[in-house]
């Protein structure tokens, strides 16, 4: 087995990545050198995304790049992966020629007979079965020295109108407790300190295979490992957090105070035609009990305007319970009708231009809410999680509790903290998502 100069390109959410990690894994332990940059390899795989319209634009994009390294001699072969080809299996080797191996969702672990065939010339085109049963393959953690996502369930069951993961990602299969906690053990000894929980949806870990949620008993036991520091959530779904959840989040002090729960609506016909469950006093139920039961908790949202059945009063209804809310964090997207969904069927929606500018205005609403929260923090000393030094600054960075990796704020502070290391940091002044502050 030849050991190929390999490069790869992870696109999409914190889950590909985990996926992305897992084939550089099985690609090495195969003897292939991976190399940073593509300019440098021999073929190149591109883990792709696939969701929405502007995700499927980066990843076309990222294979007509390659495609022209490959016109020009510079590169062998091209290998894709991940929820592009898994959504577009028919079509995807005839509308993008230059790819020489295709692999789907239920299909990552033949990355090295993939590279394989596509270094010898051949075409390959592999899915396999996309509810088949997960485990945590070995991986190759990408991420900062110190934290690295855990994965702990794939696909979805929610089947939410507008979303095509359910379809590219298959049913929701929860990972074995054992598994995970062996994993979470392997990551700590490795320096992790922080491990941020993801799946579609975490919060019905283990219905499928314990027939009842266990993610609260999975949390006090990834607590209970030495050396890990904190436990991040993201993606519970608001009617799954049950009263256990919650005594759990507010009583383990290493799980942080930061919950990542995607509404996408309050508007009660919308959250329905949506598929939703719940309503919008169910959510403002869960928000009181939540904000009333942790201390400083932060939370994190997802949005979409411009949905199906968005007039101008149901769009000023989520204005308005947003600036009640007062979520400290915020991703708002402009509804993108995904061919294959029952939403892309429903023709009662407002055009991309005005989607687009109700995106801008919840923004600017959010921008808002995040800046003066931050002023409250001015004065307060807190946990810093450091990650570097920042030479154009001259100052150490990292992230508090607030800040999850890549879509959250940062802190900066003078003082001296190694990489992987906390420091207890006093704010001084902020300024939109960044923090600056002193080592105390
Ligand atoms: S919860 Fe809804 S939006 Fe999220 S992955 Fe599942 S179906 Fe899609």
């Amino acid at each position: 087995m030849a050991g190929y100069k390999l490069a790869l390109i992870s696109l999409g959410c914190a889950k590909n990545l985990v996926n992305s990690e897992q084939m550089l894994y099985l690609l090495s332990e195969a003897g292939m050198e991976i190399v940073p940059e593509p300019e440098e390899a021999q073929c190149v795989v591109i883990n792709t995304c696939g969701f929405i319209e502007s995700a499927k634009s980066e990843a076309i994009d990222a294979i007509i790049a390659m495609g022209e390294l490959k016109k020009k001699g510079r590169l062998k072969a091209i290998v894709v992966t991940g929820c592009l080809s898994q959504r577009y299996r028919d079509e995807i080797l005839k509308e993008l020629p230059e790819i020489d191996a295709v692999l789907g969702t239920g299909s990552y672990d033949e990355i090295v007979t993939a590279v394989n065939a596509a270094m010898e010339g051949k075409s390959l085109s592999l899915f396999g079965d996309i509810n088949a049963d997960i485990s945590g393959a070995g991986r190759i953690v990408s991420t900062g020295p110190a934290w690295a996502y855990l994965r702990i369930a794939e696909g979805c069951d929610n089947r939410c109108a507008f979303c095509v993961i359910p379809s590219i990602r298959g049913k929701y299969r929860s990972r074995t407790m054992e598994n995970i906690v062996e994993e979470a053990l392997a990551l700590s000894k490795t320096g992790v300190r922080e491990l941020i929980i993801i799946a579609q949806d975490i919060s019905r870990y283990g219905r499928d295979i314990y027939g009842k949620r266990k993610l609260s008993e999975l949390l006090r036991r990834l607590c209970a490992i030495e050396g890990i520091c904190w436990i991040r959530l993201h993606y519970l779904y608001p009617d799954e957090i049950d009263d256990e959840l919650i005594e759990t989040i507010a009583n383990e002090e290493k799980i942080l105070k930061y919950l990542d729960i995607p509404i996408q609506h309050i508007n009660d016909k919308i959250l329905k035609r949506m598929n939703r469950r719940g309503d919008s006093a169910d959510i403002r139920l869960l928000i009181k009990k939540l904000r009333e039961k942790i201390p400083e908790l932060v939370l994190r949202t997802s949005l979409i305007v411009g949905l199906p059945s968005e007039g101008e009063a149901e769009f000023s209804e989520l204005c308005d319970f947003l600036r009640e809310a007062k979520f400290e964090r915020a991703g708002v997207f402009a509804f993108s009708p995904e061919e294959g969904t029952r939403a892309a069927e429903m023709d009662d929606r407002c055009d991309e231009d005005e989607a687009n500018r109700r995106q801008e205005l919840v923004m600017d609403i959010q921008s808002r809410i995040m800046e003066d929260w931050g002023e409250t923090m001015v004065g307060k000393t807190i946990q810093v999680l450091c990650e570097g030094y920042d030479y154009e600054s001259g100052l150490q960075f990292g992230r508090s509790w607030a800040d999850s990796p890549d879509i959250d704020g940062i802190v900066f502070f003078s003082g001296q903290c190694a990489s992987g290391d906390f420091a207890k940091v006093c704010i001084d002044e902020v300024s939109g998502a960044e923090w600056y502050g002193r080592q105390v």
